[in-house]
C-alpha cells in the first residue's frame, strides 16, 4: 500500500469509533478543540505523510503552520482550527487523540510499534488520568489496527519513529 493510502486507510478505520462510548467532549468541554486555536503544539496537530494535500482547499476553519519536527528536511505541518471542523475532514492525529503511536526500540535494535496515551494530552484531556484502560477498547483497538496499517509503509514508518522522537523530548519540556 503506497503512503496515501495507507493514510487514507487509517483515518478511514477511525472514522467513527471515539475514545469513549459516550461523548467525551462533555466531560471537559471539548477541551482538544477548543484550545486548538492556542499557539502551541499541544493544540495544533501534526499532520502525517500526505496529508496536508487533503487540506488544499478546506477554506476558513483551519490553517496550516510550520511545526518544530522536521521530517524529511521538511517542518512537519500542523493544523491549527480556529472553528469546529467538518468532523468528517478531521485530521488522523485528532482521530486518535488522546493517544499516539510510539516505537519502542531494543537494546538489540529491535522495533515494536505501541500505542500510548500522548503525553502532549496529559495538560488537557481528563481521559489520562485512568489511561488506556479507561478508553472505549474498540478505539484503542482500532487506533492499534490503524498504526499498524502505517508502519507497513517506509514513508510512514520513517515518520513514526521521527514522532517517537519528538515526543521523548516532550517529555523534557
Ligand atoms: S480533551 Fe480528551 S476528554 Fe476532552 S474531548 Fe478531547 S479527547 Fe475527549
Ligand atoms: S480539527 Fe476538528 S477535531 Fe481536530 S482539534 Fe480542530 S475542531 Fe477538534
Amino acid at each position: 500500500m503506497n503512503a496515501m493510502d495507507a493514510l487514507v486507510a487509517a483515518r478511514d478505520l477511525l472514522e467513527n469509533v471515539t475514545p469513549l462510548a459516550t461523548d467525551c467532549g462533555l466531560l471537559c468541554s471539548a477541551a482538544c478543540c477548543k484550545d486548538s486555536a492556542e499557539e502551541d503544539e499541544v493544540a495544533g496537530m501534526l499532520l502525517y505523510p500526505g496529508e496536508e494535500a487533503l487540506y488544499a482547499h478546506q477554506g476558513a476553519w483551519m490553517e496550516l503552520l510550520p511545526s518544530s519536527l522536521l521530517f524529511d528536511g521538511q517542518p512537519v505541518p500542523l493544523l491549527s482550527c480556529f472553528l469546529p471542523c467538518p468532523r468528517r475532514h478531521r485530521p488522523l492525529a485528532c482521530r486518535i487523540f488522546p493517544l499516539t503511536p510510539y516505537v519502542k526500540t531494543a537494546p538489540d535494535g529491535t522495533e515494536k510499534l505501541t500505542v500510548r496515551m500522548d503525553v502532549r494530552a496529559r495538560p488537557l484531556c481528563p481521559l489520562c488520568d485512568s489511561g488506556m484502560a479507561g478508553l472505549n477498547p474498540a478505539f484503542v483497538s482500532v487506533v492499534k489496527q490503524a498504526m499498524r496499517i502505517l508502519w507497513e509503509n517506509e514513508t510512514h514508518r520513517e515518520y513514526l519513529r521521527a514522532l517517537t522522537a519528538h515526543l521523548d523530548e516532550y517529555q523534557w519540556l
